[in-house]
This record gives structure tokens, C-alpha cells and sequence, in this order.
């Protein structure tokens, strides 16, 4: 990371600090140390557990609001029962409240993000109603939220977040793992991904996403040859956008529902080229869906239609045509 970006304005850090292995391998007092050890290094350059920082330098209006989403979620039983964990949904309405009183602009970090893992249909890590709860923050404060940066899914994806107009309001980039995460989850076939690490450029204005540059270590040419660090895509160049702002993210989506080479493009940087088979129209489901609907209703309202229309697609019985005729009806009104 040195060598790529010597001075970097700041390092976003999404987490996951003890390594994926058995509960058996690790055991409470190793992830204690484990923790221990971390967390004495990041306190001396990061504060707090959930916390807001203004960003430092001159003619920033920048905050940065840290989140423990730890609390929300669903194997988290400590939290089961509660509406408001720590008091941080209330604690972040304030903060977003206070930005737009005082014109800053806020970019939102935490690890575990709302909505659904795109390579496991279904799977969401959020219990219900915090997902609601953080959906529903997201698009009441949008106006000073310039972008959302997440982890945990140690895949190369984002999320998008809309007006109940339909319009983009919101982007949430999750980033690919420096960790490649050989998963244990039941279904999820070669999820794995090669170490990423990314540098986004900013306004320093406005906070406005300008570029997304991924670099990556290829590990079949790291154990065959040596380690090597490379880039893998620019954001602005592989889909053709302007910059990385809702509006634009929502052209990235656009063209990755409907082109199978953005599609297959977009696929091969989610396991940040570790898995080059073709994405399908099942897998294409999956991640279209995880990528449009972060709420839990919309996002199986999502998966029903599409692959409702997948079906329906099929050389057609005359019956099966009418279906999807209803079908296009139905969903007319629909962002697609
Ligand atoms: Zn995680």
C-alpha cells in the first residue's frame, strides 16, 4: 500500500481482525488477543468504538462517522431484543442532522452492511428491523451522505439506495478483502477471492466519489512465481461512468442487469479475478437484486419478478406468454 499511495488523506478500515478458521482453531482468549493486539495499534491513530471525525485539511466541509454494525447483527444474541443497540441509530441521526445544519458532507464506514450477500441468495446479515431502521436513516439523511463504505462480504460489489421515487439517493461501496476468504457458507460454490485493496479519489469539496482504483495480487501467480501487486480496474473506465456517485453507480447497475459483458465484467472483479466461469441468469439474479435492494421485502419482491421473467423467457407455451405479459405489467411502474 506504501508503494501504491505513500500520503494518503485517510485509511478506511471495514474489519474482520481474527481470521476465518473453525470456532475450534480460535477459541475466546486467541480472538481476545487477537483484538487486544489490533485494537492498541488502530488507537493510536483511530478513536472510540462508534464515532465522528471531521476530516482535517483546508476547505473541508468532510465528516467521517464510524459505525458499529456489529450490533445489528443476526448472530449477534446480545442485541436480539433490542430497538436501538448503544443507542447508535439515535446517536446517527444527530450526527447527520447536525452535518447538514452545519453544510458537511459525511461519508459512513462500518463493517458489516445492511441488505443481502450477492453470491448466497437470501442471505442477509442484519436482523429485520435494524435493516429497516438503518434503510430508513439512509434515505431520510441522503443529502449529506456522499458515499458508505463496508466490508465483511470480502467481495468487490455495492449496494444502492433509492428515493420511494425511484430516484438513486445513495451508494454504498463494499470493498474487496485484503483476506482471501475461502467460504464456509452452505451453497456458495468457489467463493473465494484474490487480495484486494482500493484507492478511491475524492472531492475534497464535497466529499463526491471521483475514481475507484483496485489493485490486487493474483495468488495463482504469487505462489507459482512471487507476489505481485497490480492494478486491476478503474472504476470510470470498465463501466464507462463519470464518477462513483449514486447517479453513476445506478448506470453501473443499469448496464450490469442488461449487458452480459458489463455483467461478466462486473462478475469477474467480485471475486477480484479469482473466479473467471460465467455469470448466469441465476447468478446474474443474485447479484442484480443484492446490488438494487437493500430492504428485505423489495429485495424478494426483486428475486420473485426476475426470475419469474427468466422462466417465462423459456421457448413459451402460449400460457406461460400471457404470464409474462402480466408480468411486464405489473412490474411497469418498477426501477429496472
Ligand atoms: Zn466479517
Amino acid at each position: 500500500m506504501k508503494e501504491i499511495l505513500p500520503d494518503p488523506d485517510f485509511i478506511l478500515w471495514t474489519g474482520d481482525d481474527t481470521p476465518h478458521v473453525p470456532n475450534e482453531k480460535l477459541g475466546e482468549e486467541v480472538v481476545l488477543e487477537i483484538i487486544a493486539n489490533l485494537t492498541a495499534l488502530i488507537k493510536q491513530v483511530f478513536p472510540g468504538a462508534f464515532y465522528s471525525e471531521k476530516l482535517l485539511g483546508p476547505n473541508t466541509k468532510g465528516r467521517m462517522i464510524v459505525l458499529n454494525t456489529n450490533l445489528y447483527y443476526d448472530s449477534n444474541n446480545q442485541t436480539a431484543g433490542l430497538e436501538d443497540p448503544g443507542g447508535q441509530f439515535q446517536w446517527l441521526e444527530d450526527v447527520l442532522t447536525n452535518a447538514s445544519k452545519a453544510e458537511e458532507m459525511v461519508y459512513i464506514v462500518g463493517h458489516i452492511p445492511p441488505g443481502f450477500f450477492e453470491k448466497k441468495q437470501s442471505k442477509s446479515w442484519f436482523r429485520k428491523h435494524f435493516n429497516k431502521r438503518y434503510t430508513e436513516i439512509v434515505q431520510q439523511h441522503h443529502a449529506v451522505i456522499a458515499a458508505q463504505f463496508f466490508g465483511h462480504h470480502h467481495t468487490d460489489s455495492f449496494r444502492m439506495f433509492y428515493s420511494n421515487g425511484g430516484s438513486p439517493i445513495a451508494a454504498m461501496f463494499l470493498a474487496p478483502g485484503v483476506t482471501p476468504w475461502k467460504t464456509t457458507l452452505p451453497g456458495v460454490h468457489n467463493g473465494a477471492n484474490n487480495p484486494g485493496i482500493r484507492v478511491f479519489d475524492y472531492d475534497r469539496g464535497t466529499l463526491q466519489v471521483k475514481e475507484v482504483v483496485t489493485y490486487y495480487l493474483n495468488l495463482t501467480h504469487a505462489n507459482l512465481v512471487a507476489p505481485r501487486w497490480e492494478r486491476e480496474y478503474r472504476l470510470t473506465e470498465a463501466f464507462q461512468v463519470p464518477d462513483g456517485s449514486a447517479r453513476s453507480m445506478h448506470m453501473v447497475l443499469e448496464k450490469i442487469s442488461k449487458d452480459k459483458n458489463y455483467l461478466q465484467r462486473y462478475y469477474q472483479f467480485n471475486s477480484v479475478k479469482y473466479d473467471l466461469t460465467a455469470c448466469d441468469e441465476s447468478c446474474q439474479t443474485d447479484h442484480v437484486c443484492a446490488i438494487r435492494e437493500v430492504d428485505f421485502l423489495k429485495y424478494e419482491e426483486c428475486i420473485k419478478a426476475r426470475s419469474f421473467t427468466a422462466v417465462s423467457s423459456l421457448p413459451a407455451k402460449p400460457l406461460l406468454f400471457l404470464c409474462s405479459l402480466l408480468g411486464l405489467l405489473r412490474f411497469q411502474g418498477h426501477l429496472w
